[in-house]
């Protein structure tokens, strides 16, 4: 780990200490364009760049290596998230697939079993064809982790708390044990922003967001991004967007200062309005449980509080049988049916033939999720509003 460890949380302490995350979310890498005094980031949408002489130019020279727009974003990525850098690409899909390109033919990865439904599509369906190995443990008992390391492994991948179940895996633990072993720990932090959780902070070496989710905002673009803990992987990685090219661009990169501008304030509602539901629900008598952290009876409630400073807005439920799941998501009207997540508006899905349905039928019966099972990405409408809608859509049970 090292220095650049150290230097990382030096930085970090020092930004906490001077800045707070709503005003850095605001300003750092957004600040004012330095030629024109213009308060909003410009769009620079060109390929190339004017070079004054052979090797002479202002930092850029082809738009798939650097571009203005996106050095402001990753500037204010990496700030958020506490890392040296924050190379984003050109969806969260293709950040993981920069992460595990990392690896080496004959390399060993750890996952938890439990993960966003693309993730294992392509770990299994394309990276295994470059010769990379993977295990699918319960990362919320760290010490299976600890079980599934080899001697050819090189990186742990978690999700906490996970997609549709909500379970959590201990980050400190985890990071503490890959330490140990001088493995890299990489942790999708989607689901709860860096606003509720800094895994890098907790010791992980690089966090992997889909910014189509909360950081964004808006469910109107899609992009990655990699934050990395120490500069050998922020290199190699930068070296991989111009390698490979599933770079973000220009427009999608401004959507994201634009979104991540609102962070803190959208992230506050989504987590009161996601407590406030997630209660409705464990009341009500057509739902027959409840996973979200927030909840006291959560197995990992204590740790969920230890470790995130807020429960955010994801919550999944069980309404017995596809059939009910079915009549009620016909029948809701402020809640939108549909894939994807953390934008303003409430959207709710069933995981069984939405998210995971690649998985299979033994597959997800072995991991739980059922066919009633349905998940909700809590918005910022009304509460009352979104409880209303819920509970005339569960009646109809
Ligand atoms: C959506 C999502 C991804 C994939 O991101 P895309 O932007 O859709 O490619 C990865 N991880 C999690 C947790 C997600 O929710």
């Amino acid at each position: 780990m090292g220095n650049d460890r150290r230097i990382s949380q030096i930085i970090l302490m020092k930004k906490n200490k001077e800045q707070g995350f709503a005003t850095r979310a605001i300003h750092c890498g957004q600040e004012p364009d330095p030629m024109t005094g213009a308060v909003t980031v410009p769009i620079y949408p060109t390929s190339t760049y004017v070079q004054q002489g052979i090797g002479q130019n202002k930092g850029y020279e082809y738009a798939r290596v650097s571009n203005p727009t996106r050095t402001r974003l990753e500037t204010n990525l990496a700030a958020l998230e506490g890392g040296v850098a924050a190379p984003v690409f050109a969806s969260g899909m293709a950040a993981i697939n920069a992460v595990v390109s990392l690896l080496k033919s004959g390399d060993h990865v750890v996952c938890g079993n439990d993960l966003y439904g693309g993730t294992p599509r392509l770990f299994n369906n394309v990276m295994t064809g470059f010769g990379l190995e993977f295990t699918y443990i319960d990362t919320s008992e760290a010490q299976n982790v600890e079980r599934a390391i080899r001697k050819n492994t090189r990186m742990v991948y978690v999700e906490t708390p996970t997609n549709p179940l909500m379970r959590l895996s201990d980050l400190a633990t985890i990071s503490q044990i890959c330490r140990q072993k001088k493995v890299s720990l990489v942790v999708d932090n989607t689901f709860m922003s860096p606003y509720f959780q800094q895994p890098l902070a907790l010791g992980a070496d690089m966090v992997v967001h889909s910014t189509t989710k909360f950081l964004n905002g808006h469910s109107d673009g899609l992009g990655g991004v990699v934050v990395c803990a120490k500069q050998e992987d922020a290199d190699k990685l930068a070296f991989l967007q111009k390698a490979a090219g599933a770079i973000l661009s220009p427009f999608e990169c401004w959507l994201v200062l634009r979104g991540v501008k609102t962070l803190a304030a959208r992230m506050e509602i989504h987590d009161r309005s996601g407590r406030i539901v997630a209660d409705f629900l464990s009341k009500h008598k057509k739902v027959k449980a409840v996973f979200y952290p927030g909840l006291p009876d959560h197995p990992q409630h204590a740790l969920a509080r230890r470790q995130m400073s807020g429960f955010g807005a994801m919550i999944t439920f069980e309404t017995g049988s596809l059939k009910n799941a079915n009549k009620m998501l016909k029948k809701v009207r402020v809640c939108s049916l549909g894939e994807s997540l953390g934008g303003v508006e409430t959207l709710i899905s069933h995981p069984a033939t939405m998210t995971h349905a690649g998985l299979g039928v033994k597959d997800r019966k072995a991991i739980g999720i059922t066919d009633g099972l349905v998940r909700i990405s809590v918005g910022i409408e009304d509460v009352d509003d979104i409880l209303d809608d819920l509970d005339q859509a569960l009646n109809v049970i």
